[in-house]
């Protein structure tokens, strides 16, 4: 990872601040430089035709000072190691903000699974564990989904570590299917964990949902269920995009239908937005996804990938409030030239940490056999969420920084103390035992 175009170092360009403010000791600037372990592996894969393929993987652990490491596996042709390892650090913090027993790591392969047949899918989730096998564990590092992985994915996984360990050991893996002891809520929980942020952001404005509009780029998982928990909630859906596209409508979307369609044909349509009984097909309009991020609405929610918003396109945002459902969808530079224009971004450690919230309670459930409902899940998620939103909300208000500054704050916070009851330099220059 070369220093000049680490990712991983522009990510931890903020982070001088917060030490600063915190008054963080060296030791502990030292240790979160860089991730504690590194595992990279080939995947091989025998191919549908016979042939073998070998796909690049990693598993990063950031940092484990607070609990097992815990962090997604994604599938995507642009991961790298020093993406894995900016996720990891980004999970590192994002645990700690809401304050789970956790640390950070990510995992990733180097792959476009669309262009996989199922079993190929199979082979390659189960080839990953094989290879990882033993850095990972309940005690350990427990994976989860992220970018194209599902339960289904995460099933195998759980499976396939299960007949290496020769025992059932659920845990091991968050995000399974239900009949694996996945948990309820687990799918729609980084969606409905956003809403709970949004929602408690609004309420602080003295705002109500119905006066609000909102864009959502990107439709996968997390941007659809935010968009469906948002309409009922309340807020008008003007506009949604995903990496082929986007569709707009004045009046509102209607997006479970629009989900509907788009895993039917692969595509968005505006055909699909009717609300009740009123169906207006020809106002919908056909938009990209650089129109959608330049509309003038309320709420701008960025659920695709990082550097959706650059120094490159930052100037076109109108919108009032940026919600960040993916990870690191906002360039460094351009958070600052948001926030010159008092643009407010509720950042990605807070916003979408609904996913890891309900992950925990998954792992929790595992290890004690004790399997909760949905609304007990719900509940709990919102509980916790919105405590840590509102703390990062009353600190951002009282010293007078960006909600992303005040929620790193507090996890850094809690990172701090965890670090400091092993011991640092300042404790051994002490009396023994004062
Ligand atoms: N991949 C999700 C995230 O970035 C979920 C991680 C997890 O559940 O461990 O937060």
């Amino acid at each position: 990872m070369s220093e000049k175009t680490s990712q991983l170092h522009e990510a931890q360009a903020i982070m001088s601040e917060i030490y600063e403010r915190l008054n963080v000791s060296e030791d502990i600037r030292s240790r979160l430089h860089q991730p504690r372990r590194i595992h990279q592996a080939g995947l091989p894969v025998r191919m549908d035709n016979g042939s073998l393929k070998v796909f690049p993987a990693w598993r990063v652990q950031y940092d484990d000072t607070r609990g097992p490491a815990k962090g997604g596996i994604r599938f995507h042709p642009d991961v790298c190691e020093d993406e894995v390892a900016t996720l990891s650090f980004w999970m590192t913090l994002k645990c700690a903000v809401v304050d789970l027993p956790f640390g950070g790591a990510k995992g990733g392969v180097q792959v476009d699974p669309k262009t996989l047949s199922r079993l190929e899918l199979e082979r390659l989730s189960r080839s990953y564990i094989r290879a990882f096998y033993d850095v990972i564990g309940p005690d350990r590092d427990i994976p989860a989904p992220d970018v194209n992985t599902n339960e289904k994915v995460m099933g195998w996984m759980a499976d396939e570590y299960a007949e290496i360990a020769r025992r059932q050991l659920p845990a091991i893996i968050t995000g399974k299917p239900l009949g694996m002891g996945g948990s309820a809520g687990r799918i729609a929980a980084t969606g409905r964990g956003a809403l709970n942020v949004l929602d408690a952001w609004v309420e602080r404005k003295d705002k109500k949902p119905e006066e609000l509009t909102v864009a959502v780029q990107g439709f996968g998982n997390a941007g659809y269920n935010f968009a469906r928990l948002a309409k009922e909630a309340g807020y008008k859906i003007v506009a949604i995009s995903d990496s082929q596209g986007g569709i707009y409508l004045k009046e509102g979307l209607e997006p479970m239908p629009i989900w509907e369609h788009k895993n039917e044909t692969r595509k968005l349509s505006g055909m699909v937005y009717c609300d009740d009984t009123v169906c207006n097909v020809d106002s919908v309009e056909t938009i990209s996804t650089d129109d959608l991020l330049g509309l003038e609405v309320d709420v701008l929610v960025l659920a695709a990938l990082e550097n959706a918003i650059t120094d490159k396109n930052a100037k076109k945002v109108k919108a009032k409030i940026i919600l960040e459902i993916a990870n690191g969808p906002v360039t460094p530079a351009a958070d600052a030239l948001l926030q010159e224009r008092g643009i407010v971004v509720i950042p990605d450690v807070l916003a979408n940490a609904g996913g890891v919230i309900v992950s925990y309670l998954e792992w929790v459930q595992n290890r004690t056999g004790d399997y909760l409902s949905e609304e007990v899940i719900n509940e709990r998620l919102a509980a916790r969420i919105e405590n840590a939103a509102k703390n990062c909300f009353q600190c951002a208000h009282r010293e007078d920084v960006s909600l992303r500054v005040s929620a790193y704050m507090q996890g850094m916070e809690r990172l701090a103390k965890a670090m400091e009851s092993r011991g640092t330099q300042h404790y051994f220059e002490g009396d023994v035992l004062t």
